[in-house]
């Protein structure tokens, strides 16, 4: 499976781990249904905000992004995410994607422009199929350009202008567009056709119909499932940047225990939209400790072992991922448990308990497993916990107004 990941030009917030969460559950469910499961997570490490915002704050882009890449990476790994298989960083692919384009331009799909390269949307048939638009309808959200013979075609690669990071091609010095990146490294390490493509709901257009638009052209038959989750919303809003302060992650593992946090952002089926109030926080993590507690209380006098998921719980995986009715199924396990411990059956408890630990542990939430044991004995979670609080400390010392030369900036050229 291939998620689309961040690009990493600021702090995490909730709006953008939710997505990693949907897609670690759905692969811990796939890995335990028996499969095995390569995930992509790509990195975006090149961007106009990323440019933009590292110059700003008088810092080499490269290290702009490489700081928020270990924030959002420290916030997977606090948030109980199975790491990637590999994340791969859009400036390291360069090769596969000026292979990629070469392919596009022999097939008559792609043409190059003043040191641009486009992809001509006219030339592919299935173009606008997955987000359902017709052509005629469609922008693309790129400042116009001269070079492009139809104003919805889309940037493969631009050219760079002075002192940009560049690369050498052969249609001239460049960077990356954003869409490409994802088509190159998706099939470099998935093959040209692989199961599940992952996203936010925002990406449905353009990005995901120019990745779907570039690989098919180019003949490769890409990703057989889209997946696309929802936002987290503050007050009916998708978060911005100024929104998103209040709801970066180490600000609410002040209100929250991380496992809560991921109790909160899993429960939900992954295409709902969470509207976030402290008081939604506040009660997933009263549903998580009810959890917790059943399974302390049966511990407490017998070895609870990880035990197999009732079949409902399991049809509700299976189902589009129907989290909201597995955490049912959960609930309902943990209610029968407490009723048969408070009339003494512990034989019956003990069975409920050994059900219910393995559906958290399914879930990623398992209160008796290693991977939550650390929080209390403060071990490696806290510590990734101080690197993500530092990143985002880092941040706010780099935003002091030091410019530095741009000389720092390497190019590939030079
Ligand atoms: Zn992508």
């Amino acid at each position: 499976m291939y998620v689309c990941g961040a690009t990493v030009q600021g702090v995490p917030h909730i709006g953008h781990v939710r997505g990693a969460l949907n897609y670690d559950v759905l692969r811990r469910w796939l890995l335990h249904s028996g499969l095995d499961v390569l995930m992509v997570r790509n990195v975006t490490d090149i961007d106009d905000k990323i440019l933009t915002k590292a110059a700003d704050a008088g810092r080499p882009w490269w290290e702009w992004a490489a700081t928020h890449e270990r924030a959002f990476e420290d916030a997977y790994t606090v948030l109980g995410c199975v790491p990637a298989s590999i994340s791969p960083r859009a400036t390291g692919h360069v090769t596969q994607m000026v292979e990629l384009i070469e392919r596009l331009i022999e097939r008559g799909h792609a043409y190059a422009s003043g040191g641009d390269v486009y992809f001509s949307v006219s030339s592919q048939p299935d173009y606008g199929s997955l987000s359902g638009q017709r052509l005629e309808e469609m922008q693309q959200g790129e400042t116009a350009a001269e070079g492009k013979r139809d104003p919805r075609d889309f940037t493969l690669w631009k050219a760079s202008k002075p002192g940009e990071p560049s690369w050498p091609t052969p249609w001239g010095d460049g960077r990356p567009g954003w869409h490409l990146e994802c088509s190159a490294m998706a099939t470099a390490y998935l093959g040209a056709e692989f199961d599940i493509h992952g996203g936010g709901v925002d990406l449905v257009f353009p990005h995901h119909e120019n990745e779907r638009a570039q690989s098919h052209a180019a003949g490769d038959g890409f990703a057989r499932y889209w997946l696309h989750n929802a936002w987290v919303t503050l007050s009916g809003e998708k978060m911005s940047k100024s929104l998103g302060n209040i709801v970066a992650i180490p600000a609410l593992l002040e209100k929250a225990r991380p496992v809560e946090l991921r109790y909160y952002l899993v429960q939900p089926h992954y295409r709902s939209t969470i509207e976030y109030s402290d008081e939604a926080l506040a009660e997933a993590a009263q549903g998580y400790r009810r959890i917790e507690g059943f399974l302390r209380r049966v511990a407490s006098a017998r070895d609870v072992r990880v035990g197999e998921v009732p079949a409902e719980f399991a049809a509700a995986l299976d189902d589009d991922l129907g989290t909201p009715q597995a955490f049912a199924v959960l609930h309902n396990t943990v209610r029968d448990g407490n009723t048969a411990l408070d009339t003494g059956d512990e034989t019956k408890a003990l069975e409920f308990a050994e059900a219910v630990r393995g559906m958290v542990h399914v879930l990623g939430l398992d209160p008796l497993g290693d991977q939550w044991q650390d929080a209390s004995a403060g071990g490696g979670e806290t510590k990734a916990l101080g690197t993500l609080v530092d990143g985002l400390l880092a941040e706010r010392t780099q935003l002091a107004p030091t410019r530095t030369s741009r000389a720092r900036t390497p190019s590939a050229t030079s």
